[in-house]
């Protein structure tokens, strides 16, 4: 827990200004970048205060998206992929434009939908040693992988990995009608039509 600093007071809460949604800490919210027509940041906060002028600021811990990390956007990164940096601030409360929500990877893996205010974190990222914890993830199909849970994928139903259409030769509309799968090193020859498998896809709310 961060230390009070002086001349400053614990605040509860924040309620955004022109919204009725309030902050707490420990609450993710996205914040307003410095420059213009730029994504939000997204960040964690940790303790709100204010000063003795009134002004609220936020204790925040940031999370960086893969092309502000060492290494940039990589093809197995999702969307709303994000990493929690050890990297920390006082902002301004102003700069809050709104309330997300970060999911644990599994956790969003397994959302109906995902909403404008859904991201993911399955790595903690150190700006300075640019270093990922974990620094190794499982890896899935022929192209050994990790999941990027923006792409289909398809099980195999004996060995239970997990495939790319693509790379197994089969369209995405292909792969959305299969309610059975074997890869290749699981199925006798001609076969791969008569066993159980599940299609795994996630629709994306635009
Ligand atoms: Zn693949
Ligand atoms: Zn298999």
């Amino acid at each position: 827990m961060a230390k009070t600093r002086p001349g400053k007071r614990d605040l509860e809460s924040y309620t955004i200004r022109s919204t009725n949604k309030v902050v707490r800490a420990g609450d993710c919210v996205l914040m307003k970048s410095s420059e213009p027509d730029k994504r939000p940041y997204v960040a964690r906060v940790e303790k709100i205060e204010s000063d003795t002028g009134g002004n609220v600021m936020v204790k925040v811990r940031w999370y960086y998206r893969p092309e502000e990390a060492s290494g940039g956007r990589r093809q197995f990164h999702g969307a709303k992929e994000l990493f929690l940096s050890d990297h920390y601030d006082i902002q301004s409360a102003y700069t809050i434009e709104g309330k997300c929500i970060v999911h644990s990877f599994k956790d969003y893996t397994k959302l109906e939908d995902v909403g404008a205010e859904d991201y993911y974190s399955r790595f903690e990222y150190k700006a300075a040693t640019k270093e990922f914890t974990p620094d190794r993830v499982a890896v899935y199909c022929k192209c050994e992988m990790p999941y990027n849970p923006d792409d289909l994928m398809i099980q195999c139903d004996d060995c239970k990995d997990w495939f790319h259409p693509g790379c197994v030769k089969l369209t995405t509309a292909q792969a959305k009608q299969l309610s059975n799968y074997l890869c290749d090193e699981c199925s006798p020859e001609q076969n791969g039509k008569d066993s159980s498998g599940q299609v795994a896809s996630k629709r994306r709310r635009t």
